[in-house]
């Protein structure tokens, strides 16, 4: 998530400079005297200390620093191919469990007969088949919030995301940052669905080889692979007419972003697949429900599931003493009909007549709205005055004219502007936002970043600014 008073102007071209990341991405910041100045930073990082590449847009990258961030880029990538790195994992195969090593700072496959060159590293040894096969089992993950945000599925909940996929009946599926749903892929030959791993995580390399793996930045569609990759892409999406692509991105990323990345791999695979120019791609996405208007805003065609995706690594979003009290906040989004879609009993999931789908059994069917309208696990209860349904704790306030958490303070705006940071109104409204945009890009943004607040009546700030106050520290890490 990027800072206070940053928004997101424009996607990664490849005419934008680049970082070691692929093309960078405009965005604008909100100055102090009201005015705004556009830079170019990653796509990938959302800290400059993950990576430093800024400039601001009015400004050219001289040829010293274009060059620089080319070398850096090759330094980064191209030290050794991902064939040499994939080679390896046969020689390790061939080796007892006993004999095998994965060097975890330099990330690399070793024979134990190569361990003298890594005395100071920190080594994992023996390994399995199965660990060979899924390396997530075994490769610590990399849980930086502002980059990788690698949280892993549990068990459970690849074997539903896995049933997910194969009720649409794809023969394909393209996994966008979802390194666990691939590797259950190609370790059960028996479901009978070709996989596509597309992650930034390059670690893969050694595990999987450039036909199974390609090392991507989903949030500029860039592949660092170059021309090789992507014809491999290309392939694979020609390949399977009945593709379906599982992303699970890191939840601090910009929405805007991805939803252009899903467009592109979606165009991509019409004319690779020879499809209608009307087919669309069946997705499904992974993010937590109280995001679900962000999600919406940028893909219209998504529709929140029920399901609660649960982590093995996430003390939040699991299960288990320190996770949420109502169960994981993290749900699957789809394009999918829902009521295809069935959910499993034994997990506590009903079929709802009326609503023609399958949701939580905690989330009870209201008369009065005819919809099951629980969003975060728990039991929600209709109020008249409101003429809606709200969380169970929630009380009708008169003074505030809504429901709204019984310790909220009446008539006090709990969301300040984002532009100047004052608490009396909203950043659509700020004074110190005179600048002249064309009137499109000022409709796109009202539709964009306006709707997320407009969308949520005054009753739902205090409740949302909870939700985003979670959100905060995910992303922050802490
Ligand atoms: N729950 C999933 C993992 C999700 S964590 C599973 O168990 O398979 C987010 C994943 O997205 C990680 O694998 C991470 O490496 C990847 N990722 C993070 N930023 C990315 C980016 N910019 N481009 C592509 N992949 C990214
Ligand atoms: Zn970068
Ligand atoms: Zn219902
Ligand atoms: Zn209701
Ligand atoms: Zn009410």
């Amino acid at each position: 998530m990027a800072a206070r008073g940053v928004a997101v102007v424009g996607v990664a071209s490849t005419e934008n400079p680049a970082c070691v990341h692929g093309p960078t991405v405009v965005f604008e910041r909100f100055l102090q005297d009201g005015s705004t100045r556009r830079f170019y930073a990653c796509a990938a990082c959302r800290d400059r200390k993950d990576c430093a590449f800024f400039l601001w847009a009015d400004q050219t990258l001289s040829h010293t620093k274009r060059r620089l961030w080319a070398d850096l880029y090759t330094a980064a990538w191209s030290k050794i191919p991902h064939r040499e790195r994939y080679k390896k994992l046969k020689a390790v195969r061939r080796a007892a469990a006993g004999d095998r090593v994965y060097c975890k700072t330099c990330c690399v496959l070793l024979l134990a007969s190569e361990r003298e060159s890594h005395l100071s590293c920190s080594l994992t040894t023996p390994l399995t088949d199965t660990q060979l096969a899924q390396p997530s089992t075994f490769l610590p993950p990399k849980e930086n919030a502002k980059v990788e945000a690698q949280y892993l599925f549990s068990a459970r909940s690849v074997e539903v995301l896995v049933g997910l996929v194969k009720c649409v009946g794809a023969s394909g599926v393209l996994c966008v940052g979802a390194p666990r749903i691939h590797e259950a892929l190609t370790s059960t030959p028996a479901l009978r669905m070709a996989s596509l791993l597309m992650d930034i995580d390059d670690r893969y390399c050694s595990f999987f080889p450039p036909e199974s793996f390609l090392h991507y930045n989903m949030f500029n569609h860039h592949l660092f692979g170059g021309t090789a990759a992507h014809d491999t892409y290309l392939s694979f999406l020609a390949a399977n007419e009945k593709l379906v692509l599982v992303s699970d991105p890191p939840f601090g990323g910009r929405m805007e972003l991805l939803a252009h990345t899903l467009h592109t791999i979606e165009a991509d695979w019409r004319t690779a697949a020879a499809l209608d120019p009307q087919a669309t791609l069946p997705v499904f996405l992974v993010f937590p429900y109280f995001l679900e208007a962000q999600v919406v805003a940028s893909l219209p065609t998504l529709a929140m599931m029920d399901y609660q995706v649960d982590y093995d690594n996430h003390p939040i979003y699991s299960k288990g003493p320190k996770g949420m009290k109502h169960g994981s906040a993290v749900r699957v989004f789809t394009n999918q009909p829902l009521h295809a879609l069935p959910l499993p009993g034994e997990e506590g999931y009903r079929w709802c007549e009326p609503c023609r789908r399958w949701v939580h059994h905690a989330n009870a069917h209201c008369e009065v709205c005819r919809a099951c309208t629980s969003k975060d696990g728990r039991t929600y209860k209709h109020c008249d005055e409101c003429e809606r349904c709200v969380k169970p704790a929630w009380v009708h306030c008169a003074t505030c004219g809504g429901c709204r958490p019984p310790d909220h303070q009446c008539s006090t705006l709990p969301l300040g502007c984002y532009t100047c940071g004052d608490l009396d109104h909203k950043h659509l409204a700020c004074p110190k936002r005179k600048r002249s945009v064309s009137s499109r890009e000022s409709k796109k943004k009202k539709r964009k970043k306006g709707s997320k607040e407009s969308a949520v009546p005054g009753s739902l700030a205090d409740e949302r600014h909870r939700d985003l106050d979670i959100l905060a520290q995910l992303v922050d890490g802490k």
